[in-house]
C-alpha cells in the first residue's frame, strides 16, 4: 500500500455555511471533506456562517448547524467567524479596489438597468452588465445619486483553474461582466465577502460543492485586483437522489437532525456513508474515522455526480449500531421507549433493557426499529398481537402450547441449557422440527415474529412473565383449548 498523499500542515480549509436553513445532507458531506483533508494534513478547519443575508439567515439555523457538526464530530479550530460582522472589512477592500483603478462607481439606476437586459433579450444576446460606467467619470453622475461599486474585470484573454477534483476548467474573461462588490447601501456582495474572508482567514484549499464553480472565476476576478494569492479549489460534485435527479427532500435532502431524530441513525454510519458517497478506498466499505483521516485526499473524489441510497445508508448504520456500546445505545433508544409505551421506564425496566441491547442489536437497522424490537419487554399483558404473530398462532396446533406451557413450567432451573433442552422435547414430542416450536412461542412470548433468539427472550422475560404470557395465549384462543 502507498503510503498516500504527503501532509501538508499549512492547509487551512473551511466550511462556510448560509444559515438560511438546516445543516443539510450534501452541506454535510461538504463539512466532512473539509475537515478530513484538514486533519489529514495537520491543518485547519474553520467554521464561517455567511450570515450577510440578514432576511434569510436565523438564529434557529445558526443552532443547527452547529448543533450538526458537533453531532458528526466535525470540530473546527478557533471561533467561528460571522460574516456580517465583517462588513466593514469587505468595504475596506471595496475602498482599496477603487482607489487602485480596479474597481468604479456605477450610477446605473434599476429602470436603466432593466431596460438594457430588455434590449438585450430583445437581441437573444447573453444579460450582463454592458460595462456603461466602466470609463465615466463619477462626476458625470448626479449630485448625490445612489451607486454601486463593480469590479473592472479583466476583459481580454482567458482564466484557467486547476480545480483538484474538476482538473483544467478554462473561461474567457469576457464571458464574465463587471459584478457588483459592494451594494448601494453600502453592503457587500457575497461575491466580495467569500474572498475577502478566505483570505483574511488563511484559507488555502476551498472545498465546496461544484454549484459553485462558475462563481469561482468570477472570485479569481477580485483575486487577481488584490494581488492576493488564490486558494487551490476543489468543487465536488452534487448528491443526487437514487434516479440520477437533484437531491430533493423526498430523496433525503434533509437536515441532518432528521436523520438523527427521524430516521435514528449514528453520527458514524453518517459520516461513514457520506465519506463514501464521492470518494473510495478501493472496496473498502466501514471506513472508520481514523482511517478516514488517514487516508483521505481530494485525488480520490470523483467527478460524477453521486446517489443517495438509503439502503446503503441503512446497511452501514445496521453495521454501527452492531459495533455501539450497549449503554449508549440503551441511552439513546430510551426516550423512542417511553414515548412508544406512553410512560417512562423504572430503573429495573432501564436495567432490562441495557441487559437486553446485546440480543437486540444484532437486528435493528436504525435507532426505531431498535426500539420497536424491545418493546415486548415492558408490554403489558395480555400483549397486542402483530398480525403475522396473531396468524402465527392460528396456525398452531391446539396442543402445542398447551405442551410447551407445562414443559416450561415443570422445569426446575430457568436457564439457556434447560429451555433449548425443553423445546428440543416439545419438538420430539410432537414431532416437529424446532423452528415450529420456537415460532408461535416466539408470537405468544412477544406478540411479534421478529425478536431476539427464543431462548434469549425467555431468558430476559424471566420465568413468571414467560408463563403468564403463555397462559394469557392459551385462554384467549379457544382453538387452543
Ligand atoms: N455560503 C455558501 C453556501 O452555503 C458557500 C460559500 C463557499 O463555500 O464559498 O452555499
Amino acid at each position: 500500500m502507498s503510503a498516500g498523499p504527503a501532509k501538508n500542515p499549512s492547509v487551512v480549509t473551511r466550511f462556510a455555511p448560509s444559515p438560511t436553513g438546516f445543516l443539510h445532507i450534501g452541506g454535510a458531506r461538504t463539512a466532512l471533506f473539509n475537515w478530513l483533508f484538514a486533519r489529514h494534513n495537520g491543518g485547519q478547519f474553520q467554521l464561517r456562517i455567511e450570515d450577510t443575508d440578514r432576511v434569510r439567515s436565523t438564529k434557529e439555523a445558526i443552532d443547527a448547524i452547529i448543533d450538526g457538526m458537533r453531532w458528526l464530530g466535525l470540530d473546527w479550530d478557533g471561533d467561528i467567524t460571522y460574516q456580517f460582522e465583517r462588513a466593514p472589512r469587505h468595504a475596506e477592500v471595496a475602498e482599496a479596489l477603487l482607489k487602485a483603478g480596479n474597481a468604479y462607481k456605477c450610477f446605473a439606476t434599476p429602470e436603466e438597468l432593466e431596460a438594457m437586459r430588455a434590449e438585450q433579450r430583445a437581441k437573444k444576446q447573453p444579460q450582463r452588465y454592458d460595462g456603461r460606467w466602466r470609463d465615466r467619470d463619477p462626476s458625470e453622475a448626479p449630485a448625490g445619486a445612489p451607486y454601486v461599486v463593480r469590479l473592472k474585470a479583466e476583459q481580454e484573454g482567458e482564466t484557467t483553474l486547476h480545480d483538484l477534483v474538476q482538473g483544467d476548467v478554462t473561461v474567457k474573461n469576457a464571458e464574465l461582466d463587471d459584478m457588483i462588490l459592494l451594494r448601494s447601501d453600502g453592503t457587500p456582495t457575497y461575491m466580495l465577502a467569500v474572498v475577502v474572508d478566505d483570505h483574511d482567514m488563511g484559507v488555502n484549499h476551498v472545498i465546496r460543492g461544484d454549484d459553485h464553480l462558475n462563481n469561482t472565476f468570477r472570485q479569481l476576478g477580485i483575486i487577481r485586483a488584490m494581488n492576493w494569492e488564490a486558494p487551490q479549489y476543489a468543487h465536488i460534485p452534487l448528491i443526487h437522489g437514487p434516479d440520477g435527479a437533484k437531491l430533493s427532500k423526498r430523496h433525503g435532502a434533509l437536515g441532518v437532525e432528521a436523520y438523527r431524530d427521524d430516521f435514528g441513525y449514528l453520527p458514524e454510519a453518517i459520516s461513514n456513508y457520506l465519506l463514501r458517497l464521492g470518494w473510495g478506498h478501493g472496496d473498502d466499505e466501514i471506513i472508520s474515522r481514523e482511517q478516514a483521516v488517514e487516508w483521505f485526499d481530494l485525488g480520490a473524489v470523483g467527478r460524477s455526480p453521486s446517489r443517495f441510497d438509503f439502503k446503503k445508508l441503512e446497511n452501514i448504520n445496521g453495521h454501527y449500531i452492531r459495533e455501539a456500546d450497549d449503554q449508549r445505545l440503551t441511552d439513546l433508544i430510551l426516550p423512542r421507549v417511553e414515548k412508544n409505551l406512553g410512560h417512562s421506564l423504572s430503573s429495573s425496566e432501564q436495567a432490562l433493557l441495557l441487559q437486553a441491547m446485546p440480543f437486540l442489536k444484532p437486528r435493528a437497522k436504525n435507532l426505531n426499529e431498535l426500539a420497536e424490537n424491545s418493546l415486548f419487554l415492558f408490554e403489558n399483558r395480555p400483549l397486542k398481537l402483530e398480525d403475522k404473530a396473531a396468524k402465527q398462532l392460528e396456525n398452531t396446533s391446539g396442543s402445542l402450547l398447551a405442551i410447551l406451557r407445562k414443559t416450561l413450567g415443570d422445569l426446575p432451573e430457568w436457564d439457556a441449557e434447560s429451555l433449548e433442552k425443553a423445546l428440543h422435547d416439545v419438538a420430539e414430542q410432537a414431532d416437529l422440527k424446532m423452528g415450529k416450536v420456537a415460532q408461535p412461542l416466539r408470537a405468544a412470548l412477544t406478540g411479534r415474529t421478529i425478536s431476539p433468539g427464543i431462548f434469549d427472550v425467555m431468558i430476559l422475560l424471566g420465568r413468571e412473565e414467560s408463563l403468564v404470557r403463555l397462559d394469557d395465549q392459551l385462554s384467549l384462543s379457544p382453538t387452543h383449548n
